[in-house]
């Protein structure tokens, strides 16, 4: 993933978490304020309720009428405020006190009509005796207090019978009383319930948002650095990495670095910068053959110069030396003894292995530039083959050759055949037991590639690079001219020669040879 999309990943989540949290934190907040508002309901009808339950109780004691009213005015109070509190409710105490409630109001209309009944039908009562008039204010004022005693007062000192209509009367209040006390206890109780549960859900929402704050805030927190220092870290490490290797390479050291996964920037900065140090490693490569090339030619001109020089030099008198010999062996015919025979002899083949050598140093001076022609390569190598086969012992070496029929580059002949010969001569040299020579020819879109392996005792690695200097030589009878010259044949027809060797197993030279001038 590139940086950039990265970047815009990592906004994207830091945004959609602090979203995420005020969201919460605008619900939460939401949720708190509905949870005070009905716990202010919640203890406002507590409160209600324990007014309601003191009026009740003054109006039961001292039956004042003034405590009716404040009954109703509180009871409407409540029913408001229950309805007030309807959409906060989570459970049903609500409906409970409602009803309740409702319980309690038409209990109390019984009680207090029963009451004003009662009152009405006292006055018109008539005492046992006159001084027990002095009763009926304190049956007044107590009869809901205590309507059974009173009942028994009645009985004793009025004119009544026990099963006149005021006894019942007042049996009755007393168990509309109890009633009414049981509903207003429940009401206690219910308001009491609601008050403690708005109580709970205001501490429950504060527990929620402390977790809230002490574990999701940080975590979010965390996550967000987290994923800012991973980024910036793989960004920072890599970039670090790639100036340590650009410093490298600027002292020359083109390695390449480690192949970065993914497909952001900077993996596309190291790929390049990969892709250069390649290039720039090749380019130093072939720079660095091209040096060793220009100096190889320098060495083979300075000693091509000297050698002409010398051969020149040595040229005629070893003419005459080798005349002179060859006239001497005449003149002296069959008289001549043995050792002056063997004498004359050995003067007439070190000439002309001394002949051989000038030659060879007159064919390697000269260098001469090759006359170009259309040839069939794979002609030009039989033919250097069996003239080799002429020349030196291929005693028990199979041949074999890998070729199209037909290969034209634009070469002189004689001069190619003058360079196979002396690779197919060293082949010989290297397999005096017997071996394999084989030739591939590979014809290519703008030259040649001409492979010649032999199965001899191959080249130590320490003199690989020296086997193209003029006069090197590991033989006995070698003059070291033979790869000097084919290398320079090759460089005349502008192409290149290598050789790759493993001591013991084997020699292969690749030609490279271009089609065309
Ligand atoms: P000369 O054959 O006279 O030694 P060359 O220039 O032809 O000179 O070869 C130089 C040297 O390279 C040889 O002396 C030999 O040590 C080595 N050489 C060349 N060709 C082969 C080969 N096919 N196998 C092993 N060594 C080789």
């Amino acid at each position: 993933m590139s940086i950039k999309k990265k970047i815009i990943l990592s906004f994207f989540i830091s945004f959609s978490i602090i979203a995420t949290l005020a969201v919460a934190a605008y619900l939460d907040f939401r949720e708190t304020r509905s949870e005070f508002k009905y716990l202010e309901i919640a203890e406002s009808i507590r409160g209600k309720t324990l007014q309601l339950r003191r009026h009740e109780k003054n109006f039961l004691l001292y039956g004042d009428s003034k405590e009716i009213d404040l009954i109703h005015r509180y009871i409407r109070e409540i029913e408001a405020l229950i309805e007030e509190a309807r959409p906060y409710a989570r459970n049903d105490n609500l409906d409970r006190l409602d009803a309740k409630m409702e319980e309690f109001s038409t209990e109390f209309e019984k009680i207090t009509r029963m009451a004003s009944e009662f009152q009405q039908r006292l006055a018109t009562l008539k005492p046992k005796a006159p001084s027990y008039r002095y009763l009926v204010p304190i049956i007044e004022a107590t009869f809901m207090e205590h309507p059974m005693q009173n009942a028994q007062l009645l009985l004793l000192f009025f004119d009544i019978s026990p099963g006149d209509e005021h006894i019942a009367g007042l049996e009755r209040l007393g168990t509309e009383i109890k009633d009414l006390r049981k509903t207003g206890e429940k009401i206690t109780e219910i308001s009491k319930e609601l008050d403690k549960g708005a109580r709970e859900r205001v501490q429950r929402i504060i527990d929620v948002t402390k977790v809230a704050v002490v574990v999701f805030l940080p975590i979010s927190f965390l996550i967000g650095f987290v994923s800012l220092f991973y980024i910036s870290q793989s960004i920072v490490n890599r970039l670090k990495k790639l100036m340590q290797t650009i410093e490298k390479s600027g002292a020359g050291f083109f390695s390449p670095m480690p192949f970065p996964a993914g497909h952001d920037e900077v993996s596309t900065l190291i790929r390049t910068y990969n892709n250069m140090a390649e290039a720039l490693r090749l380019r130093e490569e072939q720079l660095k053959k091209k040096e060793e090339e220009l100096i190889q030619s320098k060495k083979l001109a300075a000693i091509g110069t000297l050698a002409s020089g010398v051969a020149h030099e040595l040229n005629n008198p070893l003419n005459n030396i080798h005349i002179s010999a060859q006239i001497l062996a005449k003149e002296m015919g069959e008289d001549c003894t043995g050792v002056i025979e063997e004498t004359v002899d050995d003067i007439l083949s070190q000439t002309f292995r001394v002949k051989k050598i000038v030659g060879n140093l007159l064919d390697f001076a000269r260098s001469k530039e090759p006359d170009f022609e259309e040839v069939n390569i794979v002609e030009t190598i039989r033919k250097s083959y069996s003239q080799a086969r002429k020349i030196a012992a291929f005693k028990d070496v199979r041949f074999s050759l890998d070729a199209p029929p037909e290969v034209l580059i634009e070469a002189d002949p004689a001069q190619l055949e003058r360079a196979f010969i002396n690779i197919f001569m060293n082949a010989a040299d290297a397999m005096p037991g017997g071996g394999e020579l084989r030739v591939r020819i590979l014809p290519e879109d703008d030259g040649v590639t001409v492979e010649i392996s032999d199965t001899g005792r191959g080249i130590p690695p320490e003199v690989a690079d020296k086997v193209f200097d003029p006069f090197f030589t590991t033989k006995d009878r070698g003059t070291g001219l033979g790869l000097s010259i084919v290398y320079n044949i090759v460089k005349n027809h502008g192409g290149s020669v290598s050789v790759d060797s493993t001591p013991g197993e084997g020699t292969t030279f690749t030609f490279r040879l271009p089609r065309h001038r």
